[in-house]
């Protein structure tokens, strides 16, 4: 009977850890969110403000003076660029299979 009782709090305890090491990986997918940033090449009159405000140096200019995107995976989501930008030129978007894997999270 000693047994089944060790057996028990063993599985018991087992479980509690799966449980653990389940929600341990859930959060951090739920942490890691990624961003789709993109330029309006059309509208895009090359001030530079966007990279100016963005806190984590994502965006940069080339030589001729245009911003691109040069760090994405840096990107906090901040959306710093976009409510700078004086021509509605830039877009800041959670990328869709993280913001799925977050809601059901
Ligand atoms: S959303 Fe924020 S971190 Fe991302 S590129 Fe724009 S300013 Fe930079
Ligand atoms: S703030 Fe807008 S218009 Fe100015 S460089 Fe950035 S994307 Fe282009």
């Amino acid at each position: 009977m000693a047994d089944q009782s060790n057996t028990k709090d063993s599985l018991d305890e087992r479980g509690t850890e799966k449980n653990a090491a389940s929600e341990s990986s859930q959060k951090t997918v739920a942490e890691k969110k990624e961003y789709q940033i993109d330029i309006f090449r059309d509208w895009c009159k090359s001030c530079g403000i966007c990279t100016a405000f963005c806190p984590r140096g994502c965006i940069e200019l080339d030589d001729s003076g245009s911003p691109f995107v040069k760090d994405q995976a840096s990107c906090s989501g901040c959306g710093w660029c976009e409510v700078h930008c004086p021509d509605f030129a830039i877009s800041v978007r959670q990328k869709f299979l993280q913001a799925t894997q977050a809601k059901l999270d």
